[in-house]
């Protein structure tokens, strides 16, 4: 179990998107108006302002976009990972989210653009929150 940080309220725009990870679903938002799909969650349509947003819920799998290792992070929530995939994950249903790729040997060799993944939701040490992370399908 890790220890990372949780999201901070009162934040409205996001608060529905972090309640959903403690059912393990992976929300995004789908504009009524023009269908645009929309992430990160928000109030209003990214295309054309309309604040008539459906919330759905992603199947939760998609393809890795590109990432990065990080070989050292300082900051006490991340410093026992060792190194980690940091990654923007393309999601089937349209949109792009950044997390991690986990349950590989080792994130130099078992991660690559293009590669197949499904969301799993990290329990941590504090908080009632659930993170989504990566693993390869
Ligand atoms: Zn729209």
């Amino acid at each position: 179990m890790t220890k990372r940080p949780m999201p901070q309220f009162f934040e409205p725009d996001t608060q529905d998107f972090w309640d959903a990870t403690k059912d393990e679903q992976l929300t995004y938002q789908q504009c009524n108006l023009c269908d645009e799909i929309v992430f990160t969650p928000r109030a209003r349509c990214t295309s054309c302002g309309s604040d008539d947003l459906a919330r759905k819920i992603s199947k939760g799998e998609g393809t890795v976009y590109t990432y990065s290792v990080i070989r050292q992070n300082r900051n006490p929530a991340f410093a026992d990972l060792g190194a980690y995939a940091l990654a923007y994950i393309d999601l089937d249903e349209g949109f792009r989210m950044l997390s991690n790729v986990v349950g590989v040997e080792n994130p130099l060799d078992d991660v690559r653009v293009g590669q197949r993944v499904r969301v799993i939701f990290e329990k941590q040490e504090e908080g009632e929150y659930l993170i989504p992370l990566f693993i390869p399908i």
